[in-house]
């Protein structure tokens, strides 16, 4: 399908598509596939207002109906599935299977969400005193802005709406200025599905917002949105951050991620090459738990280098939407010159790199390069900074101890990894005196996680979660309840206040 036929399927309009001031570009070829308009800025206070407004209508549908509303949007994604997908790789230069990867995490996590709509528990807690009750319950929050990233544009607004909604929450999305139209077009969907759910959903349960940074503070700013999950950058969230906790907002924040894989000197080395290859590569590099650092046993280093080498030396890198080709191209130009500092920064710090060529002459005007494999001589400034592009660092350790240093010694704290088939390897990595990270993996690369657990990083990667577990108790706000249905006053710790 070519980019207007992708854009059709996906119900745009000519008019939606032109006369606006934000181009939109392709990474498959760099071509401006549309002109869309921007959200002006003065008009950011309606739409929250707005949010509002839905917000006090939502909270008193019951939870279990609200989960009807995501039942049916998981529905209509489903339906719309292949046409989103290809958006995304038209948006995100993604290759196809992984394109529709990500509109399947949309469905697994409405999914979970429809299950959860009935299970949004509290407990019951012994009271120390007698003839009370003591509870606890949890409500709906209000306004949850979300901000998102480029290299996720679909399935990160899908983690935090389900839950969002499902808990009585309305959203205000504020995508990429760099995939807007995919934005877009989940919003048709969604109004899809509140078509089909009635007309107890409110108007302004979903909006999307387009724009920079600017638009994105709006919603950072506002005391109106007292949910505010951002995922980006850790510049951007050291901005965003500190900004939501001075309104006393709650950040959830998603950020970048400095991935390790340990490989021992028990590890399946087949099974490793195929999990490296796949979390270094894969999205050309570009998700937050692309594996980023090798951190290979001596014995181990050199046959893994050269299995690795080889493997590399065959990736299909090329048109993404080509059958076969398992990297694309890199989101624009400016990532490709950021590869390429951090690759002449690493070469100048000691580093001997294989690959991370331009490759030209496969589709003219996308940034499309062959992945690095750069062997290091220790954890340098580079090797600590995340170059959001196909760049694996390997490093060599002796002791577990050592390598588990290492691992930890990065300001990002998102996913982790070791090969193993030693226990006492396999569960110190996971003790509290091992991996420092938010996602801790054995025989299992660092990126592909699945919606049923909680998904996000300590240290610069944020501290916030979304997804699965109890991540949604991060769209509620919790009350602690007494009751006391006795005659008589006692107070708690024995105080006596006689009157
Ligand atoms: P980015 O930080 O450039 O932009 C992310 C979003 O933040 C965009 O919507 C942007 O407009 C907005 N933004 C930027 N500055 C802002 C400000 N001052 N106020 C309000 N909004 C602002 O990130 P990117 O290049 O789109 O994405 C790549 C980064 O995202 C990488 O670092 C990657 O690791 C990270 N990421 C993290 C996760 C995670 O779950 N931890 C997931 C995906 C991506």
């Amino acid at each position: 399908m070519d980019h207007q036929d992708v854009l059709k399927a996906n119900g745009f309009t000519a008019s939606e598509l032109s006369g606006g001031t934000l181009a939109v570009r392709s990474p498959i070829d760099g071509a401006e596939v549309a002109r869309i308009a921007e959200t002006p800025l003065e008009s950011m206070d309606a739409v929250i207002a707005r949010s509002q407004a839905a917000f006090k209508d939502w909270r008193t549908v019951p939870a279990p109906r609200r989960g009807e509303l995501v039942r049916l949007l998981g529905e209509e994604l489903r339906a719309a599935k292949d046409a989103l997908g290809a958006l995304v790789t038209l948006e995100a230069g993604k290759i196809t299977s992984e394109g529709l990867g990500e509109v399947q995490e949309m469905i697994d996590i409405c999914d979970f969400a429809v299950g959860l709509s009935r299970q949004l528990y509290g407990l019951t807690i012994a009271s120390e005193r007698p003839g009370h009750k003591m509870s606890e319950t949890w409500h709906p929050m209000g306004p949850c802005g979300v901000i998102s990233a480029f290299n996720f544009p679909v399935a990160v607004w899908s983690w935090n709406a389900a839950l969002a909604i499902v808990c009585g929450n309305p959203v205000i999305w504020k995508p990429s200025e760099k995939t807007p139209l995919t934005a877009l077009a989940c919003q048709k969907i969604f109004e899809k599905a509140v078509a089909r759910f009635g007309a107890d959903a409110p108007e302004g349960l979903s909006q999307v917002v387009i724009g920079g940074a600017e638009i994105g503070n709006a919603l950072v700013e506002s005391k109106d949105v007292p949910i505010l999950s951002a995922t980006g950058s850790t510049r951007m969230g050291q901005i965003v951050g500190p900004k939501v906790a001075a309104r006393w907002g709650r950040p959830i924040l998603e950020l970048g991620g400095n991935n390790a894989m340990i490989v021992a000197p028990s590890a399946d080395l087949e099974m490793a090459v195929r999990a490296i290859v796949f979390s270094a590569v894969g999205t050309a590099g570009q998700r937050c738990t692309t594996l980023r650092r090798l951190i290979a046993h001596k014995s181990v280093k050199a046959e893994l280098v050269a299995k690795l080498a080889k493997a590399y030396g065959t990736l299909p890198v090329g048109d993404p939407r080509k059958a076969g080709t398992l990297v694309g191209p890199l989101v624009d130009q400016a990532s490709l010159k950021a590869m390429q500092t951090a690759l002449s920064n690493a070469r100048s710090e000691g580093g001997v790199v294989h690959g991370g060529e331009i490759v030209s002459g496969t589709v003219p005007g996308g940034a499309y390069v062959t992945p690095a494999l750069v062997e290091m001589p220790g954890q340098t400034a580079t090797v600590k900074t995340e170059t959001f592009a196909p760049i694996l660092y390997v490093m060599e350790y002796d002791t577990l101890e050592e390598a588990i240093t290492l691992q930890n010694d990065v300001p990002q704290g998102l996913s982790s990894c070791i090969f193993t088939l030693n226990i006492r390897e396999a569960e110190t990595f996971l003790s509290a005196s091992g991996s420092d990270c938010g996602i801790a993996n054995v025989n299992i690369g660092p990126s592909g996680a699945e919606i049923g657990g909680a998904f996000g990083g300590e240290k610069e990667t944020g501290g916030g979660r979304e997804s699965g577990s109890d991540a949604w108790k991060g769209y509620m706000r919790r009350q602690t309840s007494t009751v006391n249905y006795s005659a008589s006053l006692p107070l708690a710790q024995g105080v006596k206040f006689d009157i």
